[in-house]
């Protein structure tokens, strides 16, 4: 096929940035449209396993990336007094590394190799709808033509719903606020590099090391419990049931955004040549930490099949065929440990089941043989 094919594409997510570069690198012209005026993440961390690593080489992103991050010695469960109730490794042995960093460095680390594949931004665009003949229409009264739609526009999607996809949308009692604080020394008696969930019977809080500097906290508890998942953060609330995280609970301030714990499913993740990707077709629980880890599975995914296939009205179906069985089973393990506060008993919740999305092999990256950090 030697004419260049377009793609006009809603989102400048994870999702969004990981199809525009892997289209791009497959020789298509490729316009993102960011509803926001400029391109950013906010502050919390995210983790990323085997999984993303690969794709992160494949679009060469690897190297930036695992120069700014955090790779823990150990993931642990502890109680509110700082006992340690389990523990548990990954690396190889685990056939996956559990990696951390802000949002904001893997954000950047994809930034940047759009940026050497020249993606071409549009900014303050915000993408009402969409037709499945292929065309985008922004909230200034603006139309994109393209071969190829892409609806990348996050878990509230508009671009989904001004289509029929059969979305299904589940919230569980389940909130979290999230923030990153400066990391301290003197944490916990003396500093940690490990990742650590603390558990009370009602409550919990995520400790993630993302670098040198920045700490990842999650403070979770019911929908309903009010005073313990209302912004600004209830500090006292928060050091009298973690005595242990007094001072880093301290150093809070007034930092913090609340979401809740949601999956988003779609009969069908196509309509003609209109595609739904990451949050907008597949949100879940945050509970296996996959959610852009899958966002950017099949974001990859999709520009290697319509190399493979380059019929797009057959591509895209086949697409969604390849990739479902994967996703489905990654949102049903997270949604089962939303509702069963999987590892709050102390006992491990990383099964092979719950590794399998870590450990696969995603499209287009089997050639690749995964970075590790430089010596
Ligand atoms: C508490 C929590 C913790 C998480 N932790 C992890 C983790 O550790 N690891 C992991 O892999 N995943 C994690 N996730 C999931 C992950 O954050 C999402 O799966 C991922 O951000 C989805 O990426 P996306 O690009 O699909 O959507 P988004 O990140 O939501 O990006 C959508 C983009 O589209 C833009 N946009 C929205 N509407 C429009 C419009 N109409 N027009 C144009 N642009 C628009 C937005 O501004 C945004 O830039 C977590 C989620 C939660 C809630």
């Amino acid at each position: 096929m030697s004419e260049k094919r377009h793609a006009e594409i809603a989102g400048a997510g994870f999702a969004g940035l990981t199809a525009a570069i892997a289209l791009r690198q497959r020789g298509w012209s490729v316009r993102v449209h960011e509803k926001q005026p400029e391109l950013r993440e906010f502050g919390a961390g995210i983790f990323m396993w085997e999984n993303g690593l690969r794709i992160l080489k494949a679009l060469g992103a690897d190297q930036d990336y695992l120069s700014g991050c955090h790779e823990a010695p150990l993931m642990e469960t502890r109680g509110p007094h700082n006992e340690q109730l389990h523990v548990e490794r990954f690396g190889p042995e685990r056939g996956t590394r559990m990696i951390t960093s802000t949002r904001q460095h893997l954000f950047s680390s994809l930034l940047r190799s759009a940026r050497v594949w020249e993606v071409d931004f549009r900014l303050s665009s915000e993408v009402l709808s969409a037709e499945p003949l292929g065309r985008l229409r922004t909230a200034d009264g603006a139309t994109f033509d393209a071969d190829l739609v892409i609806a990348a526009d996050g878990v509230r999607s508009q671009v989904r719903d001004s289509l029929d996809f059969g979305t299904r949308r589940t919230q569980y009692d389940q909130a979290v606020i999230r923030m990153l604080i400066p990391r301290d020394s003197n944490d916990l008696g003396g500093g940690t590099d490990s990742v650590i969930n603390f558990w009370t019977p009602k409550h919990r809080v995520l400790y993630v090391p993302c670098n040198p500097r920045d700490l990842y906290l999650m403070l979770g508890a019911h929908r309903a419990d009010a005073a313990a998942i209302a912004l600004p953060v209830n500090t006292r609330l928060w050091s009298e049931n973690f005595p242990c995280l007094a001072g880093v609970i301290l150093r809070i301030s007034n930092r913090g955004r609340q979401d809740l714990y949601e999956t988003t499913t779609l009969s069908t993740w196509v309509r003609g040549r209109v595609a739904v990707l990451g949050d907008a077709a597949h949100a879940m629980p945050p509970t296996l930490g996959q959610g852009a880890g899958c966002a950017m599975m099949n974001a990859l995914a999709l520009a290697v099949i319509l190399e493979r296939e380059p019929n797009i009205d057959r591509a895209l179906p086949l697409w969604e065929h390849t990739q479902r069985p994967i996703t489905d089973h990654t949102q049903a393990v997270s949604a089962t440990f939303a509702q069963s506060r999987a590892g709050s008993d102390g006992k491990s919740k990383w099964s092979d089941e719950a590794l399998l999305t870590a450990r696969s092999i995603p499209e287009g990256t089997a050639d690749e043989a995964p970075s590790h950090f430089a010596a």
